[in-house]
This record gives C-alpha cells, sequence and structure tokens, in this order.
C-alpha cells in the first residue's frame, strides 16, 4: 500500500492562524484531493506522499481577496495571468473580481447572458489562483437577467457604481451614455440603483436556499457633489496631486451616498449589502449610522490596504491616484481605529492593474486630472496587514477572518476561508519576521510601479498552496495556470 499514502501533503511544523479563535497553535496540516484532511499537532509523516516543512512560519487561510479588477486595463486573457501570479504572490488563492460591460473591460455592451460567457471563456486556463466575478447591472436587461446569472452561472454578487451618474473613471464625464455603453433611453441614476435593488430582492425571494448569499455591494460617491467640487477645485487651482483629489471627491460626498443606498435598500427591502471601500472618517461615520437606523440590513463594510497604508502625503504621490481617493492621515487612522474595534468587515486590495505608461500622462506627470485612476496591490495585502497591524494590536485571527474568513462566507465561498477539515486545502505560510522594501520591480504584477514603493514591511509571504498545490514558493510563482472558476454557493 505504499502507493496508497492517507495524504497527499503533509504541511509540518506551522502555527495555524485560524479565524474565529484566540490563539495561534503550533500544528500540521494534511491535504488529500485538494482538501484539508486533518489539522493537528504531531501528524504522521510516513501517511504523507510529500511533506513540507513550514519551519515555524504562520499559516494563514488563503486570502479571500474580495475586491479586484482584472481586465479593467489590460485585455482580460493577458491581465487574468500577471496579476493572478500577483496574487498567488500575495498568498491570495480566491480572486473575486468586479466587472461590468462598457468602457475598459471588454469594450462593450449588452445583455450578459452574451457578454458573461465571452468572459468566462477569457479567464479559462489564465488564472493562478481560484477566481470568481461581481457583476454590475448596468441597464434594464441586465435587471432581468439576475435570476439566470445566479442559477446558470453562479453569480451571487452585485454591484452598483454610484458616481457613474455624471462621472468616468478619472474625472468629470459629459457622454456616459458612450462611457457606460447602454442604450439612449437608460439611465444609470437613482431610479435605475432602486430597480436595481428591486430585482436582486425578487431574485432572493425566487431562491431561499441561496438568498443569505445573495449580496449588492456600491461604491458609494455622489457623482453631483464630486462634479462641482472638482471644478471648485481645479479652478482655484490652489491643491496639487492627492490632496487636490481628495477635495474634489470630498468625504460628504461619500456620506451622501451611504445614506442614499441605506435608504434605497431600506425602500426596496433588500437585506445585504457591502458598502465597499470606504476611506474616510465621514463615509465610516455614516455607514455605522445606517445600521443604527436600519438595524434589519445586514451591511457589511470593506477597506482596502491602499486606504490604510497611504495617505496624502504618499511619496509615490500621483501614482496613488485611485477611487475614492486617499485621504489625510487623520481619516487613515480613524480607518485604523475602527478597525481594531471590529467595525470593519474585510480588507482588500481593490486592485486594478493600471500600467505607469497609461497611469500618469507622459507631457504633465505630475497633473493629478489627467492621472488614471486605481493602481494594484493584491501581492501586498496579507504582508501590509500583518505589518502593520501588529504594530497596532490586531490579532493574527482577527487579520484571519479579516483577509479570509469574512470575504469567504459573505460571498458564498463556502468551501474557503478557515483552515478546517473539509475545506479547500488554500494555505498561505508567512515569515512574520522578515523586513523587506516593498519594490515593484519584484513583483509578478505587469504594472511597473506600486504606490506602496519604499514601505517598509515586517512579515513576508513564503509559500502559498492552492487546494493542496504549490503555487508559490520562495519568490517563485510555480507551474502552470491551474485557478477554476468559483461558481457561488461554492
Ligand atoms: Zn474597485
Amino acid at each position: 500500500m505504499a502507493d496508497k499514502k492517507q495524504y497527499d501533503l503533509l504541511i509540518k511544523n506551522v502555527r495555524i492562524v485560524r479565524p474565529n479563535a484566540d490563539s495561534v497553535q503550533a500544528s500540521d496540516i494534511a491535504v488529500k484531493d485538494g482538501k484539508i484532511m486533518r489539522v493537528g499537532p504531531g501528524l504522521d509523516t510516513d501517511a504523507s506522499a510529500e511533506i513540507y516543512d513550514g519551519q515555524g512560519r504562520l499559516a494563514f487561510p488563503g486570502v479571500v481577496d474580495a475586491h479586484m479588477h482584472t481586465g479593467i486595463y489590460s485585455p482580460l486573457p493577458e491581465d487574468a495571468i500577471s496579476e493572478s501570479r500577483a496574487a498567488a504572490m500575495g498568498g491570495v488563492t480566491s480572486s473575486l473580481n468586479y466587472m461590468r460591460t462598457g468602457g475598459y473591460y471588454l469594450n462593450k455592451g449588452g445583455p450578459y447572458r452574451s457578454f458573461f460567457p465571452e468572459v468566462l471563456a477569457l479567464s479559462e486556463g489564465r488564472f493562478y489562483v481560484d477566481y470568481a466575478y461581481h457583476l454590475a447591472p448596468m441597464d434594464r436587461t441586465h435587471i432581468e437577467e439576475i435570476p439566470d446569472l445566479i442559477d446558470e452561472f453562479g453569480v451571487t454578487s452585485f454591484k452598483i457604481f454610484m458616481f457613474y451618474g455624471s462621472h468616468g473613471l478619472h474625472g468629470r464625464s459629459t457622454n456616459q451614455h458612450e462611457f457606460l455603453m447602454i442604450g439612449e433611453d437608460e439611465r444609470y441614476d437613482y431610479a435605475h440603483f432602486e430597480f436595481v435593488m428591486r430585482g436582486l430582492q425578487g431574485a432572493m425571494q425566487q431562491c431561499p436556499a441561496k438568498a443569505h448569499q445573495i449580496s449588492l455591494s456600491l461604491h458609494c460617491e455622489t457623482a453631483e457633489i464630486m462634479a462641482a467640487y472638482t471644478k471648485i477645485v481645479e479652478e482655484e487651482g490652489k491643491l496639487q496631486g492627492l490632496p487636490a483629489y481628495h477635495a474634489a471627491r470630498p468625504p460628504h460626498s461619500e456620506g451622501l451616498a451611504i445614506f442614499i443606498a441605506s435608504y434605497l435598500a431600506n425602500e426596496t427591502e433588500l437585506p445585504n449589502i457591502n458598502l465597499l471601500h470606504l476611506s474616510s472618517r465621514k463615509a465610516l461615520t455614516a455607514a455605522l449610522q445606517m445600521a443604527q437606523v436600519f438595524p434589519h440590513i445586514d451591511f457589511r463594510r470593506e477597506v482596502t490596504i491602499g486606504h490604510l497604508m497611504l495617505d496624502i502625503d504618499a511619496p509615490t504621490g500621483n501614482l496613488a491616484k485611485v477611487n475614492p481617493p486617499i485621504r489625510p492621515r487623520e481619516d487613515v487612522e480613524f480607518l485604523w481605529e475602527n478597525l481594531l474595534n471590529g467595525k470593519l468587515d474585510w480588507v482588500c486590495s481593490d486592485h486594478a492593474c493600471c500600467k505607469h505608461e497609461l497611469k500618469v500622462d507622459h507631457e504633465n506627470p505630475g497633473d493629478i486630472w489627467l492621472a488614471k485612476s486605481g493602481f494594484g496591490g493584491t501581492e501586498y495585502l496579507l504582508a501590509a496587514l500583518v505589518s502593520e497591524g501588529r504594530k497596532r494590536g490586531l490579532s493574527y485571527n482577527r487579520m484571519a477572518e479579516l483577509t479570509s474568513f469574512n470575504p469567504a462566507r459573505r460571498f458564498g465561498l463556502n468551501q474557503k476561508g478557515d483552515l478546517a477539515a473539509g475545506l479547500d486545502g488554500d494555505v498561505v505560510l508567512v515569515d512574520s519576521n522578515e523586513n523587506w522594501i516593498v519594490q515593484a520591480e519584484q513583483s509578478e504584477s505587469q504594472q511597473g510601479y506600486t504606490p506602496f514603493e519604499g514601505q517598509q514591511l515586517g512579515a513576508r509571504v513564503k509559500t502559498t498552496f492552492l487546494r493542496g498545490r504549490r503555487i508559490y514558493d520562495d519568490g517563485q510563482v510555480i507551474g502552470e495556470p491551474r485557478g477554476r472558476y468559483l461558481s457561488r454557493p461554492y
């Protein structure tokens, strides 16, 4: 029976970091057929076909990066390869990507019944980590398609970009129909958002078994406030760079959008709302106030690693342009305070690879208005959270909830999110003592720069296992892309 071992892989000598626990345990992890079979100390090495010595490192559940954008600025087939390699480097094993019709992405409109199979076909065989998509209903046809997207395509999470009413991705815009590629008789406005919510609520009623894992995510910024303030800040010309962008998209534009979104969710009896990338004191305060006003709504509050690690004085300047903007230090500290208080549900990257040649204007690299929005960061998500979170007193167990368990449960990834028997063998080993300096040139991402450049981190992802296979080890991505599409609930 020598060739019929009990385990395929035994990860020995690690310190297990489980969510919903209050300590880290010395342990081993045994995997069979891609699933965790046993977790415990002193597992029998003779019973395993392969042994991996974890050298006393921390073993976290594979990161579920709940908010990424693959294929937004570069063609999806190439972005899927390079950016999922960056994800693997960061210990990410599940990549959840926001996708929509319209400008950028595939640069086309039309119904999801033809659009989404194309997305899946372009993704197939190109991801190094498991992946799924959140979809944004942009017109009335998409709203009608929601039940089919849930049932046939396993998409259980949807999105509204509240600021697209009069803004493009990078600034003011007057040709929204061209940008969003919706019909002349369509409007992407509050009424549309209400009907998206009604459509989703109806779909939840139709499939009660899945309803608790169906949710709506909102990018909360108010187009009208942003348009007015952008004009004022541009015309005054007193501010530049990140401070100007912060002033042009002021925090109360986030807070107002959160109030509107919450009111509509209550009006339409939609119970599961994800408030994405809260960036400021006003945004998070508004989100907490709405949770008090509407206690029957299950709100989840998201924060990105960018908003936790950067402020408007970041030395990388315009390379850190993103929506919502990077905020002053006081806002960043408020986010940390509430992360420690348990008021934020998960930390994600909002990874959107925007290559240097695209990111800033060649003639005017200092012009924040001409710079493009968004940047990558999935490769630094866990290492940065461990480094900075530990200094501030965040426990490792809580980090495992914030980067894996919480988003996995919210988004229907029931086989992910923990290191427990029966779940996928997604494990990431972290050296909690390695000091290193972030340098974009070491990243697998094709972005070519990072707004985190030069930051010193005190922990590093060393090894990533996806369903029991090593996909990243000691600085190298290993093997072929083996990521699978995660049809949800998974
Ligand atoms: Zn995003």
